[in-house]
């Protein structure tokens, strides 16, 4: 029998909720490139509850415990004498959600010798080491497409934010006033602006298409070019890189995925090629941007607006400049765990263990490290090397 440890962030500072706002969320079956949501054999939890904090125990426990493993859950996961440090010489398991990461480093993998599978709740797996994970033979899995469509509506609700200044505007109401000036001096529309995406993957691409009904134009630069029917279809243009791409862009959304090759992309270098007055909404990873250079154009007034909802570390420090930049829409990492999406992913999370502790093989796409390499998913999208460093500043949260 395994023992399965699970880090989630906190229940909600009232308590776990009672009563929702809605009574049910809608039946998503397939998603758009065909392949169909998650089909475990069961689940026990109704889709529409907060299954991402320690108390949703992402509605795993009665299956775990009904097949004898054990299952612990916490969200105790900083610093050196953190819970899930106590509890992994024995781990087989460690499933860890993006938002409140449970960085497993390599230090965290030689603390860890049965470990044998580490499952991202969600999407994107920079928190692990994948190159630690490859040279130790542990799989890797994530719920690959269960949050790409609730990330492109969050990027698209960012763009208007930012291009009309909604943020500031909302703030001038609940301050009492009526300032439709102040308001109004940093609010645009975004018809006619020229928008573009790094990486046209399945959340680059859905962003892709649901902004073409704002009559803006459109570009995306990729490893892999999108078929030609798709690239007429939604009139885009293909740039050879991201230089390329900026020079001409209003509004920059990143949608790649962290790695090597991708890490401190938009530094000052990259930032100081792009129009004056540009956008950046990064929805992808925050070690993708110099987080200094980011504050700096902000200031400097080279970018007019920053939002996004990834940081790095996460819990990001209180004193990240981020927190405090001018013209920023920051949110905790929450666009990939709604109530919605959190019933894709913990449908997901129990498909990828009822698969394991059957020995049936996991869906290739939720596949990111397989023995020993990059498998499925991480062979298309990421580059092998680790993403990890700098992770121990998270514990900083804390006494910040
Ligand atoms: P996909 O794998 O579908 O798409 C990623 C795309 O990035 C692929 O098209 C890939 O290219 C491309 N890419 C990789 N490296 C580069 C590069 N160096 N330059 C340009 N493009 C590159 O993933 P998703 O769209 O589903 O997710 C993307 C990322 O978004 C995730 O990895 C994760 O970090 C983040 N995410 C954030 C969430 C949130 O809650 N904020 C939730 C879910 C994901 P190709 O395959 O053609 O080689």
């Amino acid at each position: 029998m395994a023992k399965i440890v699970c880090v989630l962030y906190d229940d909600p500072v009232d308590g776990y909720p009672k009563t929702y706002p809605r009574d049910d969320i809608p039946k998503i079956n397939a998603y758009p490139d065909g392949q169909t949501t998650p089909r475990p054999k069961g689940i026990d939890f109704k889709p529409g509850e907060l299954l991402g904090s320690v108390s949703g125990e992402l509605g795993l426990r009665r299956f775990l415990e009904n097949a004898g493993h054990t299952f612990v859950v916490t969200s105790d996961k900083d610093g050196k004498d953190s819970r899930l440090d106590k509890e992994l010489p024995d781990a087989e398991i460690v499933i860890s959600q993006p938002f409140w990461p449970a960085y497993m480093t390599a230090e965290r993998f030689a603390k860890a010798p049965k470990l044998k599978l580490v499952v991202t709740a969600g999407i994107g797996s920079d928190h692990t080491d994948l190159q630690a994970a490859m040279d130790r033979g542990v799989t890797v899995a994530e719920v690959t497409y269960c949050n790409s469509i609730s990330v492109s509506e969050h990027i698209v609700m960012m763009i208007l934010s930012l291009v009309r200044n909604y943020i500031p505007s909302y703030q001038w109401v609940v301050r009492g006033g009526w300032n439709i000036a102040d308001c109004v001096t940093r609010s645009y529309d975004i018809e006619g602006m020229h928008i573009g995406t790094v990486a046209a993957g399945r959340i680059g691409l859905a962003a892709l298409r649901r902004l073409k009904p704002f009559d803006v134009k459109l570009h995306y630069t990729d490893r892999h070019r999108l078929p030609a029917g798709v690239e007429k279809e939604l009139d885009l243009t293909f740039h050879p890189n991201v230089e390329s791409m900026v020079r001409v862009c209003d509004v920059v959304t990143i949608n790649c995925p962290l790695h090597p090759e991708t890490e401190n992309m938009f530094n000052a270098q990259l930032i100081s090629k792009m129009k004056r007055g540009a956008y950046i909404v990064n929805t992808a990873r925050g070690k993708i941007c110099d987080p200094n250079a980011i504050a700096q154009a902000l200031e400097s007034g080279q970018l007019a607006g920053y939002a996004g909802d990834v940081w790095f570390p996460q819990p990001a420090p209180k004193d990240h400049p981020w927190r405090s930049m001018p013209h920023h829409g920051m949110t905790p990492h929450i666009s990939g765990t709604s109530l919605s999406a959190q019933a894709r992913y913990a449908a997901g999370v129990r498909e990828i263990l009822e698969c394991w502790f059957d020995k049936r093989p996991i869906r290739n796409e939720y596949l990111i490290v397989d023995g020993g390499k990059l498998a499925g998913a991480g062979a298309h999208s990421y580059s092998a090397g680790n993403a990890t460093r700098g992770s121990e500043e998270a514990a900083r949260f804390k006494t910040s």
